[in-house]
């Protein structure tokens, strides 16, 4: 996976996003089930992507339709090679499609500048990583605070969300320490909660239990469902089976095209 691939700096961005109260109010947890074409988050038609290699122009997407809609949490499987990583580089404005289209919380991409497009990530996606990114020499809350340095909110503001969401991911009491000193599942914990801190419909995971035995990954997948009931809707890259059936939808990759696309788990009737 390569998950390198995304960078802090890429997740902060250039520009400042909207205000919290502007951004658009969290649909209901049940909201996937009945939700239409309009409610989608994702929209995808005819996605193709081209690498220049010195052997000539490599596919690795080939023509990906896909529209994913408020409160799905899907997960992206597929061998090694398929183009899971690719898709998950345009999914999150971190690349763009060589032909295709993209439509993010109802923007076309390609019509957005680049100062525009950076402001929809930054209001719209969360990313966690596979590696969690944290910054070594800045305590806890100092790293999840730290994508709202761009915003225009006070210390004060920042320092009550970023402590309201430790709290939130089971880190309460850990504000002040450093990621050295904490377990790869606790720095886990603070890397969602860095991505949750600008409030976005959308959380992007790339092999997020990658580098956690599995009684973690356990409760990481149990924190990624909590936040999904809550109406977040998340697209998870993973290689595992057991991992995967926390989604309620799980797409398949191969050779860069979308072989199989199946809801796996179906909400029970209110
Ligand atoms: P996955 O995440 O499923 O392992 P990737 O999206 O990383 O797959 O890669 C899909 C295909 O595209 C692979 O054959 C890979 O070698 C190729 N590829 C990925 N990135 C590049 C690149 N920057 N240049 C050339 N080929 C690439």
């Amino acid at each position: 996976m390569a998950a390198e691939q995304y960078s802090v700096q890429a997740e902060l961005g250039e520009a400042s996003p909207k205000p919290a109260e502007s951004i658009a109010p969290r649909p209901s947890a049940s909201s996937w089930r009945t939700a239409t074409i309009s409610d989608a988050v994702i929209r995808i038609e005819g996605l193709h992507k081209l690498y220049e290699t010195s052997a000539g122009l490599f596919p690795a997407l080939k023509d990906v339709s896909l529209n994913i809609a408020a409160g799905e949490f899907v997960a992206i499987m597929g061998p090694s090679g398929s183009g899971k990583s690719t898709f998950m580089n345009l999914l999150g404005c971190l690349d763009k499609p060589s032909a295709g289209r993209y439509v993010l919380d109802g923007r076309d991409v390609e019509k957005l500048g680049k100062d525009e497009l950076a402001l929809l990530r930054n209001r719209t996606i969360g990313f966690v990583f596979q590696g969690f990114n944290l910054l070594p020499r800045m305590s806890l809350l100092e790293n999840v605070a730290l994508p709202l340095i761009y915003c225009g909110i006070t210390s004060d503001e920042r320092q009550q969300r970023a402590q309201a969401l430790l709290s939130k991911v089971g880190l309460d009491g850990y504000a002040a320490s450093m990621p050295n000193k904490i377990s790869g599942g606790q720095q886990q914990r603070v890397a969602i909660a860095r991505a949750l801190i600008n409030r976005p419909r959308l959380l992007l995971a790339d092999e997020p239990t990658g580098n956690l035995d599995s009684q973690t990954s356990k409760e990481i997948m149990a924190l990624f469902e909590g936040l999904n009931s809550e109406g977040i809707t998340i697209v998870l890259v993973t290689h595992e089976p057991d991992i995967a059936q926390y989604a309620k939808r799980q797409v398949r990759f191969f050779d860069g095209r979308v072989v199989s696309d199946q809801i796996t788990h179906q909400e029970a009737a209110v």
